[in-house]
């Protein structure tokens, strides 16, 4: 049973576990104890902390908690991706994704339930937004992915592509960026975590003043507004040259690549026309461009075009002298298109009932 009335472990900074401390009779320093147990070791449970004080192990028992979510299904693949639904505790549900490829090892975590921005071609958008991810419950997500890590693996990566729009929810994923990048926290490089955005201004302008290394991914999936308001209904009240110019100072404030992430969705946005149309509008930007063949959805009627025609893109933008990738699709044999499982979920067994399969 989960208790939510009391204080969630991973909610805090190491400031707040420390005045958490003093503030019932013990040291400061015995935040960076039970931190070292929870990040460094992966410890579950108070009562393992082998350095702590029997009487502050009780305190801890009575006034806190480490976990607030569990894993309610787990899904494997034969490409070594495996798909998490974690269960929150008040009944919703959001997905997680360990992937791997090569040495990279990569957490890719939701930073709400649902998502507001309704996005055509993908689930997490399908049912809008119930509500942002505590600071906790996205740092969670890592600490399950941890969990499943194989002995001679590390967690290298960190990506916020999951469900939600993450700059939506700016403070608690800031909050939880700040334990990920922490020493005492899960001690991943600013330069491994990446925010994916659909681009929402003025979380992009917020995030250049933080004076973190972060990575910047962009959504941007068309070259053109009307093409991209279609699929992204928020594009409407942004629009591409907006996005664009934030994009450019986000980049000369950290001097960090920007990515454009490009979902190639067949008759949408993958003919030739559309490739020259990119080509011109990303020609003096220093980024990466990330072309990404959908992941088809059941519930939608989009398709991912042809191999050839992604080639054929992706030669394109090259010959314009941009830096392509075409990602591989990982998991979709698995619902890991972000939202899908959860989705599937509601769909067959409706809200707040689970099924588990571990
Ligand atoms: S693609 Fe991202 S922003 Fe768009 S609906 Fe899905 S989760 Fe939300």
């Amino acid at each position: 049973m989960y208790r939510t009335e009391i204080l969630s472990i991973t909610n805090m900074l190491i400031t707040e576990l420390e005045e958490f401390c003093i503030s019932i009779g013990e040291p400061a320093y015995r935040a960076e104890q039970i931190l070292s147990w929870i990040y460094d070791k992966g410890v579950a449970a108070f009562d393992q902390m082998s350095n702590l004080p029997g009487d502050l192990k009780r305190k801890l028992e009575e006034k806190c908690q480490i976990f607030q979510t569990k894993i309610g299904t787990l899904i494997k693949t034969g490409d070594g991706t495996e798909k998490f639904l974690i269960c929150l505790s008040d009944g919703n549900e959001i997905e997680c994704v360990l992937l791997r490829e090569d040495k990279r090892v990569t957490a890719c975590v939701s930073t709400q339930v649902g998502c507001a921005m309704a996005c055509r071609f993908c689930a997490s958008g399908k049912r809008g937004l119930e509500r942002n991810l505590t600071t906790g419950e996205i740092i969670e997500q890592v600490l399950h992915c941890k969990k499943h890590l194989l002995p001679n693996e590390r967690l290298t990566n960190i990506v916020f592509m999951g469900i939600g729009e993450p700059l939506t929810n700016y403070d608690n994923v800031i909050r939880a960026v700040k334990i990920m990048n922490a020493e005492w926290g899960l001690g991943i490089g600013a330069r491994h975590i990446t925010i994916s955005t659909v681009g929402t201004l003025n979380g992009i302008q917020r995030l250049a003043r933080e004076g973190l290394q972060l990575n910047l991914a962009i959504s941007l999936h068309a070259a053109d507004d009307i093409t991209r308001s279609r699929i992204i209904p928020s594009n409407k009240q942004t629009g591409i040259q907006h996005i664009l110019r934030e994009a450019q100072k986000y980049f000369s404030i950290t001097k960090r690549d920007i990515s454009f992430e490009y979902t190639l969705i067949d008759g949408v946005n993958a003919s030739k026309q559309d490739a020259e149309s990119l080509a011109r509008l990303l020609r003096n930007i220093q980024c990466n461009i990330n072309l990404l063949p959908l992941n088809p959805i059941e519930e939608f009627n989009f398709k991912p075009p042809y191999r050839e025609t992604v080639n054929t893109f992706c030669r394109i933008l090259k010959k314009h002298g941009l830096t392509v990738t075409v990602r591989k699709k990982k998991g979709d044999t698995i619902n890991a298109a972000c939202g899908q499982l959860r989705l599937r979920n509601i769909n067959f067994y409706g809200k707040n009932e689970k099924f588990f399969v571990k």
